[in-house]
């Protein structure tokens, strides 16, 4: 039975710079590519490592071809964009393992981790995840609204600051306006957001806004965005965006 092995990459936001050294050693190992089409424009292969592209929305598809491959004795790599393990393929491809054949269980299975989107937002705008923080996708594909609208309203009162992923798209055009509506009944309007679009790429744009003025127009699915809490700072800045943070010491604010 050959033993093949399979490399669940993740490639970091977008800036090659902010690919770790692992990543890149993972990739001029591997022999085929599977992922999303973007994703693997971004790696410069050699001529004989092979492409198997696919569109976003066949994770679970896309998991079950690359470990059929690897099955089969193939040095495969499944590549994400920031963290595999963060809204993306480590999940699709555990959950295909757990769901197929016995034999996928021993197949040579890496992670190897990446910087996720609200990292690289964050690292632009100072310090917002200084404290307790949350990640949450606005996208209903793959749960409920109502879900959503519950963590993020519990998560508001809580006091966790919030990342969301996955905040618009074509085909969910109203539910950021939602989510920003259900943030102001539960949080003060001076409370800072974040709007980090294409972190690490030429067409970068970072912008600090309040909860009062921010928009669902300010974002497209290249935005991470980051809600900050009662305790989170904002430091302005002469001729540059402002500083935001959310000191380590909590100092008793509530929502
Ligand atoms: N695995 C990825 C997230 C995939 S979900 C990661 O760890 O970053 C896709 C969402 O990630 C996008 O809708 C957007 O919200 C966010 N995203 C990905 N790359 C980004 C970047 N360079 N800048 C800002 N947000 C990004």
């Amino acid at each position: 039975m050959p033993t093949g092995a399979l490399t669940i990459v993740g490639l970091g936001p977008g800036n090659p710079d902010q690919m770790t050294p692992e990543a890149a050693a993972a990739i001029a190992a591997a022999e085929h590519f599977f992922g999303y089409f973007p994703y693997l424009d971004r790696l410069s292969l050699r001529p004989e490592q092979r492409r198997h592209a696919s569109d976003n929305r066949e994770e679970l598809a896309r998991a079950k071809a690359a470990l059929a491959m690897a099955a089969q004795g193939g040095k495969v790599c499944v590549v994400s964009g920031g963290d595999p393990g963060v809204f993306a393929m480590a999940a699709a491809v555990c959950e295909a393992i757990e769901e197929g054949p016995p034999e996928w269980r021993s197949i040579n299975l890496e992670v190897i981790p990446g910087v996720t989107a609200m990292l690289a937002v964050a690292a632009k705008a100072g310090a917002p995840l200084g404290h307790d923080f949350c990640a949450i996708s606005l996208s209903n594909n793959l749960k409920p609204w109502e879900v959503i609208e519950k963590r993020i309203t519990a998560a508001a009162q809580a006091g966790f600051v919030m990342a969301f992923y996955n905040p618009v798209s074509k085909a969910r055009p109203h539910q950021l306006g939602e989510a920003l509506e259900l943030l102001r009944r539960h949080l003060p309007a001076d409370v800072p957001v974040i709007f980090g679009r294409a972190a690490g790429r030429p067409d970068e744009v970072i912008r600090v806004i309040s909860l009062a003025e921010a928009a669902s127009g300010m974002a497209d699915m290249a935005t991470c965005i980051i809600v900050g809490s009662v305790e989170t700072r904002v430091i302005p800045r002469e001729g540059d965006e402002p500083l935001v943070y959310s000191p380590r010491s909590y100092k008793g604010g509530s929502a």
